[in-house]
């Protein structure tokens, strides 16, 4: 039997694996199979079918054409592998769908077609099961998915006593993929505090922690294989997983040269509340520089927080940031700050008004007045996905309502927050090290760390892509840099 595994790329809440990010799904299927199982990209598949797998070279007045970046090592002999597939099993599905730099996740609506004359059994996974989401879409995207044999959720939840192998014998896709990736390692799911009106995860996950051990020998497995950019993303709270001090001492002692070690969400009520902040200086001390904890807040709205079942207070949040802020603040060695909090924002929620944008800018104010540093905030619309609180009462009522201000809400953050912290972040002069050249627009170069939300740079010139460069920061867009390599 053959089985191909087709990646159309997966964003949730918690976990993230859109290129340059490498998600578990794919991972633990192909160590599901035991097999040397072929590992293919929608980008591989879009190749073929629309340009008869060719790579176009771009011109000069050019945008990279990021709907084929991600290729894999079998992007030449995909007609061949395809026609001896038996079982092609496809991962797919955006639960928080953001803008890429360089990729575009596959929908359903675009895979079908692509897939439809294939002469094999077809089974789609990944959070799909759970619906999946376009882009700027308020809900999820229906399609007819009779082309299907199967709609698998056993191989999107695998459990955790399945995974301690699967992750191991997993690790080997990672050969079929000639760029380089972060490794998004999962360390729990589920959720122990939350009820958020608008989230799957409850409904997806009981509360439940991967072994120590488990995840150290993944790490190590990619480490062995040359990965060396990692983040400890897949988890609703890095805070709350049992033994992460050690965890993060354990990488480091044995992966000596890792050159990115990150964290993603975290509760700011587990912030707060660990004793002595143990963790924050653990994650400070052995994770490496330019690291974010992206916070959950949603709204800083009592009465939103309120109606939506969230579970941190204004108060609460901006003692998080502080707490962040005195141990991660200082300069490290990839030139961001060690770590700092991101903080997520949510447009859409039940009972939000003109007031909740009031007391969202108040926070956010009171931060960046008080020499605070934040890292990035995260705006997005609801996602109303079915079976979630939100979806049974409420759906896109205050979408609706409250749509024709979003524009002016977001841009009032983005000038007069995002703005005048990213001076603060990353002043002029800055030298970001390590710096991937991902894609070119016209004659300007964008590049980026490796790393969980890494800042983007704009360079005026055609650097070779895929290749690191250090950057010294020459000015400030509302979101990005602009720099200039160093040599
Ligand atoms: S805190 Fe809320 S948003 Fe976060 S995982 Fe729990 S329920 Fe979901």
């Amino acid at each position: 039997m053959v089985h191909t595994i087709l990646d159309c790329y997966t964003d949730e809440a918690a976990g993230l694996g859109v290129p340059p990010y490498l998600g578990t799904y794919p991972r633990y299927i192909a160590g599901y199979l035991n097999e040397d199982a072929y590992y293919l990209t929608i980008d591989d598949l879009r190749l073929w079918k629309k340009y008869d797998s060719k790579i176009h070279k771009t011109k000069p007045s050019e945008k990279t054409n990021i709907a084929t970046y991600n290729l894999t090592i079998n992007y030449k002999n995909i007609k061949k592998i395809l026609e001896r597939t038996d079982t092609l099993i496809v991962v797919l599905g955006t639960h928080v769908p953001g803008k890429y730099l360089s990729a575009i996740p596959g929908t359903l609506r675009e895979l079908i077609p692509l897939i439809e004359d294939l002469n094999c059994k077809k089974i789609l996974t990944g959070p799909v099961v759970y619906g999946t989401q376009h882009s700027g879409r308020k809900f999820y995207e229906k399609s007819n998915l009779e082309i299907f044999n199967k709609i698998d959720y056993s191989m999107f939840n695998f459990s955790y006593d399945k995974v301690k192998e699967y992750a191991i014998t997993g690790t080997k896709i990672i050969k079929q993929i000639p760029d380089y990736r972060i490794i998004e390692i999962e360390t729990g799911h589920g959720c122990d505090t939350g009820r958020c009106s608008f989230c799957t995860e409850p409904l997806k996950n009981k509360v439940e922690f991967r072994e120590k051990e488990d995840i150290l020998k993944e790490i190590i497995e990619f480490y062995k294989l040359g990965c060396r950019f990692f983040r400890l993303g897949k988890q609703t709270c890095f805070y709350t997983s049992p033994k992460n001090i050690e965890l993060l001492k354990d990488i480091r002692q044995h992966c000596p040269n890792i050159e990115v070690l990150h964290i993603d969400n975290v509760n700011p009520l587990k912030v707060v509340t660990d004793k002595n902040h143990e963790i924050t200086k653990s994650i400070v001390k052995y994770g490496t520089s330019g690291n974010i904890a992206a916070l959950g807040i949603e709204s800083f709205d009592d009465e939103v927080i309120k109606q939506n079942s969230l579970n941190a207070s204004p108060k609460m949040t901006y003692e998080a940031v502080k707490v962040i802020n005195k141990y991660g603040a200082g300069r490290g060695e990839d030139g961001m700050p060690r770590f700092l909090p991101g903080i997520n924002l949510i447009f859409g929620l039940r009972e939000e008004s003109k007031k909740t944008h009031e007391e969202n800018m108040k926070w956010l104010k009171k931060m960046y007045n008080n020499n605070l540093m934040i890292r990035r905030i995260n705006i997005r619309q609801v996602a109303i996905l079915e079976g979630t609180p939100l979806f049974k009462e409420g759906k896109d009522k205050f979408l609706k309502k409250n749509r024709r201000y979003y524009w002016k809400w977001r841009n009032d953050i983005r000038q007069n927050i995002d703005f005048p912290m990213l001076k603060r972040v990353a002043p002029k002069g800055t030298i970001l090290k390590n710096c991937h050249a991902e894609i070119y627009d016209g004659n300007t170069t964008f590049c980026r760390q490796f790393g969980t939300y890494p800042l983007i740079v704009g360079v005026k010139s055609r650097l070779e892509l895929k290749k690191f460069y250090n950057l010294g920061i020459t000015g400030h867009m509302l979101r990005s840099l602009t720099g200039k390599a160093i040599v």
